[in-house]
């Protein structure tokens, strides 16, 4: 039987930070996600949403895991400064999309003495760099997860978590319809997302961006609004807000995909994602 889930989101902005005025309420971090299951926290990317993260998990002293979607910037650059890792004797998974520990030298590489003047052996954590499959790794730690490889420029991995009254699917980085061969195409991830109490997809695109960046590895927000349609989902949320799109920007696309979900889904709910936002299922 599935834990009742939390999910909070620490970390929104795709792409680099945009901190300042004109986003201070969707806020500027990247992307960071942290789902709780009991005392155990599962966290989907280090983007610099993993900083304010750590504080809050600095008053504990339970097991974290972290999981990295892809090596991208906006999905590893908070790491340094997620707490966890200097609280002696702190026990912090690493798991990569893969089953292979060298896929986390993005994450601790950054750390070399040049780039950032501590080093991975001077941290006081324990550190443990996963190498097994990461859904059975994940699983034989108590988070019902499956994994799905989607449309990024060097990859990326979308996940749905079994909560008690509902599932939640986070796919942080998805071109929908690419230029080029699709990785997994829509009818996969109908099939993937179908039924979720609650999805949270890469929405970082508006047709007006578009031929320029077509291919650069994320979506329109229409196709997505067609993915939570299709899939019958009980809440999309847009993730990944573009870091030029102010809130007021934000919000047009927000009432806009409202306006299109009740009028061709009606019963599915959408939000703009923003730092804090919580779901529980
Ligand atoms: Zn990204
Ligand atoms: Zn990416």
């Amino acid at each position: 039987m599935p834990l009742p889930l939390t999910v909070t989101l620490w970390g929104v902005r795709g792409s680099i930070p945009a901190p300042g005025p004109e986003t201070a309420r969707y806020g500027g971090n990247t992307s960071c996600v942290a789902v709780e299951a009991g005392r155990r926290t599962l966290i989907f990317d280090a983007g610099t949403g993993i900083r304010a993260l750590g504080r809050a998990l600095a008053e504990g002293t339970d097991p974290v895991f972290l999981l990295v979607t892809h090596h991208h910037w906006d999905h590893i650059q908070g790491f340094p400064f997620f707490w966890p890792i200097y609280q002696p004797e702190r026990e912090v998974h690493l798991i990569p999309y893969h089953h292979d520990s060298t896929v986390l030298d993005s994450l601790l590489g950054q750390m070399d003495g040049a780039r950032f003047p501590v080093r991975p052996e001077h941290l006081k954590s324990r550190l443990r760099r996963v190498a097994e499959e990461p859904v059975t790794y994940l699983r034989g730690c108590g988070f019902g997860v499956s994994q799905l490889e989607v449309n990024h420029p060097g990859g990326c991995h979308g996940y749905r978590i079994e909560g008690a009254t509902g599932d939640v699917v986070h796919i942080p980085d998805n071109e929908l319809e690419p230029p080029g061969p699709k990785t997994v195409s829509f009818e996969r991830l109908v099939e993937f997302c179908a039924g979720a109490a609650v999805l949270i997809h890469d929405a970082q695109y508006l047709p007006a961006d578009m031929p320029l960046k077509h291919g650069w590895g994320h979506s329109v927000v229409e196709h997505v609004l067609q993915l939570a349609a299709a899939a019958r989902v009980g809440r999309v949320v847009l993730f990944h807000h573009d870091p030029d799109r102010s809130d007021a920007q934000v919000d047009v696309i927000q009432a806009q995909a409202r306006a299109w979900l009740a009028a061709h889904a009606p019963g599915v709910e959408c939000d703009a994602a923003a730092e804090g936002m919580q779901f529980t299922v």
